[in-house]
């Protein structure tokens, strides 16, 4: 019987090789667990919970078939039998519950971030440091090889099928691309030479792998960079995918070198869907959808049009272990959303981290952090429901506390509850939504507009055996601000009271400091009155310049940067670039939006007074004033500590975490993992 919520999500799929039971699938992400010592261990406890919560089809990170093919020197690559058994380990955590998962075969070709790198031509990726080698005729022959080898062996170590990853601009997708491939042979120039490659490939593992052993073949549908591919080829590539025995066409939107959001979290959810729409009319494997579906509403809308026969969910997987069944279960309230901000996974991957998720710190860490439920129920106090108060609360609340929770204001999410007013992070209302579902289903006591004190809690009826406080930060409040309140000067304000709604935005506005806060601030004066471009793929398409009949997606089209017409100034002391703090992945897609809306970046300013002319500055020795009707601070913060000094004077047993213990670099990451680990960790804390 069909599911009665979500009745394209939860209908079976026969691929060929097996059935699914639902059209979930786990796209790949790598984590970095692929090549730290006891990886594969902690692989089989990641994927086996993943498996356990539902998902019909996982498909692991990308593993290399060469060294080449690295995406750093030291990254996983299995071309050797001895290393089956470490694969092994995943299949069968996987497929102990039921589950079935494919492993990714991916080659960086130039994107590989090391000097042996191979490419088609020898030209040099806009975002790598090292230069390609050409692949020579004999290099290609091998490079079949070794993805026949290791899909081989994949095959060995229990995986269900493999993916061949020929997409995002990586080896397989630099062949096909005319961007990318200037060769002269028969693997170079016309479209039929340039998708030879890819075919012999997949030609060569359906024969050494045989015909039930799922393959998968992620094609590039919309490449986001010039001299990409026409759609008339993606066509015809598909089409020659499913003759040479593909069963399953993944898709890929966007080269990682294309200046264009494509998972960051103002892409509208779904944005590229009708992508494997277009597709899935020309050809009759199975298609699956990617990117920006977070939540079963959306992944089902998705099917229900006819877009797509599965969807990929990565992100979400990490955010939430659970979410199939979270959704076959009918507690889609509960499910803990991707908010696709990549604090904690991408950003993580490029610092040479193992990656985690910011809402759900566990994730990847699954054997790392104490999981087991508190043999003594104590009694907590937190306080404060912002992000590392809200994570603790529940952490511990699940692990069997009596959890109450105070916060001062009239609802939950502290500081969070101001950055889901940001026009693009929409997205983060979701983490506010799943806390508060958790309170009301853990049976925390929450007290809202409940600024509590040291008396209270310390008060013998209270009981409490230990307090946490997570009373977070407040904004900085710097001369210029407290002049300006001092004279009773309104047009000088702290950015909480802009984005509370308390004072309206001026038209022309200076803000002072350029830290994450101060371009989330010029972002919101910036939106178009009307619409978020979050919301909509349209606008967005508009606003990006994309169009699906175009070379590449993009090729002769005038992105169309919309806004609400203010003039904004962006100013920090530091003589630094703005923004270069921003997170890797996205903080050039902060920097882009508003350079295109004609933001004013200054570095190096001095600040002097704001006279009748407007806000007067010195940069580098010459002096300046500038016309503004408004200043917008967004100095940084100070941590909300009292409460913690008064209970530690008084001998309390008290905890500190989030930005009540540390402001500087204080992110929703960092308190929320703080809370999270406090929680599991309480039970030998208070021993
Ligand atoms: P807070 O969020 O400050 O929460 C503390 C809570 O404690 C508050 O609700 C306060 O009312 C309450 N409280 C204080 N004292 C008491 C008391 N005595 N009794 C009861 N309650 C009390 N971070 C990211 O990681 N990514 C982003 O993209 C991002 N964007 C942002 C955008 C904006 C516009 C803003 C303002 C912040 C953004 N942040 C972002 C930062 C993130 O929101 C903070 O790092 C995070 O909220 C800090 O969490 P916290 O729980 O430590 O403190
Ligand atoms: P921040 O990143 O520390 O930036 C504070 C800004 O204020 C800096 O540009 C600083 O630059 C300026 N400043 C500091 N003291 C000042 C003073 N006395 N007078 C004038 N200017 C001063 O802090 P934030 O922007 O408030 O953000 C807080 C945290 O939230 C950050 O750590 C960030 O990680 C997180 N956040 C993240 C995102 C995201 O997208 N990931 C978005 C928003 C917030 P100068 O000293 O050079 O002037
Ligand atoms: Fe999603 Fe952010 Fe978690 Fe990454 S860190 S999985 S983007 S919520």
């Amino acid at each position: 019987m069909a599911h009665q919520q979500f009745p394209h999500l939860f209908a079976k799929l026969n691929l060929g090789p097996f059935e699914l039971p639902n059209r979930v699938v786990m796209g790949s992400m790598h984590t970095g667990l692929e090549e730290v010592k006891g990886g594969h261990e902690r692989l089989a406890a990641y994927y086996g919970e993943r498996a356990k919560g539902g998902v019909g089809l996982i498909i692991t990170g990308g593993i290399s078939p060469n060294f080449a093919g690295r995406v750093s020197p030291f990254s996983a690559q299995l071309s050797w039998a001895w290393q089956v058994k470490h694969h092994a380990l995943v299949t069968e955590a996987v497929h102990a519950y039921g589950g079935k998962i494919v492993m990714q075969i991916l080659h960086a070709g130039r994107y590989a971030f090391h000097p042996l790198c191979v490419a088609p031509s020898r030209l040099k990726a806009p975002i790598n440091k090292f230069t390609p080698f050409s692949l020579g005729g004999f290099g290609i022959g091998k490079t079949i090889r070794d993805f026949t080898n290791c899909a081989r062996l994949a095959r060995k170590a229990g995986y269900d099928g493999v993916e061949i990853m020929g997409s995002e601009g990586y080896l397989l997708h630099q062949f096909v691309a005319p961007r990318t491939n200037r060769r002269k042979d028969e693997f170079g120039g016309s479209f039929v030479n340039r998708i030879r490659l890819p075919l012999e490939i997949v030609r060569k593992i359906r024969a050494a792998c045989g015909p039930d052993f799922l393959l998968i073949y992620r094609l590039s549908l919309l490449d986001l960079v010039e001299n990409g591919m026409q759609w008339e080829e993606t066509i015809q590539f598909a089409r020659a995918l499913e003759r040479v025995g593909v069963h399953v066409l993944n898709s890929g939107i966007g080269w990682h070198e294309s200046r264009i959001p494509t998972i960051a979290t103002m892409v509208p959810r779904a944005a590229f869907t009708e992508a494997t729409r277009r597709i899935r009319s020309e050809i009759k494997i199975p298609v699956i959808a990617v990117n920006r579906i977070n939540m079963p509403e959306v992944a089902e809308a998705v099917l229900a049009r006819g877009d797509a026969d599965l969807v990929s969910l990565a992100r979400p997987m990490l955010a939430d272990p659970e979410w199939t069944r979270k959704a076959w279960t009918g507690r889609r309230d509960e499910i803990n959303t991707c908010i696709a901000c990549n604090q904690a996974c991408l950003d993580q991957i490029f610092e040479g981290k193992v990656a985690t998720c910011l809402v759900n710190p566990r994730a990847a860490n699954e054997t790392l952090i104490p999981n087991t439920r508190a043999k003594k129920s104590r009694r907590v106090a937190v306080v404060g429901a912002g992000p590392a108060g809200l994570a603790c609360a529940v952490e511990a609340a699940r692990l069997g506390h009596s959890v109450t929770l105070y916060e001062g204001r009239s609802d939950i999410g502290g500081q969070f509850d101001l950055a889901r007013r940001i026009p693009g992070k929409e997205e983060f209302v979701e983490t506010i939504r799943y806390f508060r579902t958790q309170i009301s289903l853990l049976g925390i006591t929450l007290r809202l507009n409940h600024s509590v004190t040291a008396d209270e809690l310390l008060a013998p009826a209270s009981a409490f055996e230990a307090v946490i406080v997570a009373a977070g930060v407040r904004p900085r409040v710097i001369p210029l601000l407290a002049e300006a309140r001092a004279r009773g000067d309104s047009r000088v304000v702290a950015y909480d009271e802009l984005l509370l709604g308390k004072v309206k935005p001026g038209s022309r506005v200076a803000v002072i400091g350029a830290g994450g806060i101060g371009f989330d601030v010029a972002t919101f004066l910036l939106a178009p009155a009307d619409h978020s471009l979050s919301l909509t793929p349209a606008g967005f398409f508009k606003h990006w310049g994309i169009r699906y009949e175009a070379r590449g997606g993009v090729e002769g089209i005038k992105p169309e940067a919309q806004g609400s017409g203010r003039k904004v100034y962006l100013l920090q002391r530091k003589d630094e670039k703005l923004g270069i703090r921003l997170g890797k992945t996205t903080g050039w897609i902060h920097r882009k939006m508003l350079a295109d809306q004609g933001v004013t970046m200054m570095a190096g300013v001095t600040y002097g007074a704001y006279a009748s002319a407007g806000l007067e500055i010195t940069r580098g020795g010459k002096s300046d004033v500038l016309d503004v009707d408004q200043i917008v601070i967004c100095a940084g913060q100070e941590s909300e500590n009292r409460l913690f000094s008064e209970l530690t004077a008084r001998g309390a047993p008290v905890f500190i975490i989030g930005g009540a213990a540390e402001a500087g670099e204080l992110d929703a990451k960092r308190a929320i993992s703080q809370g999270v680990h406090l929680a599991a960790e309480l039970e030998n804390r208070l021993k």
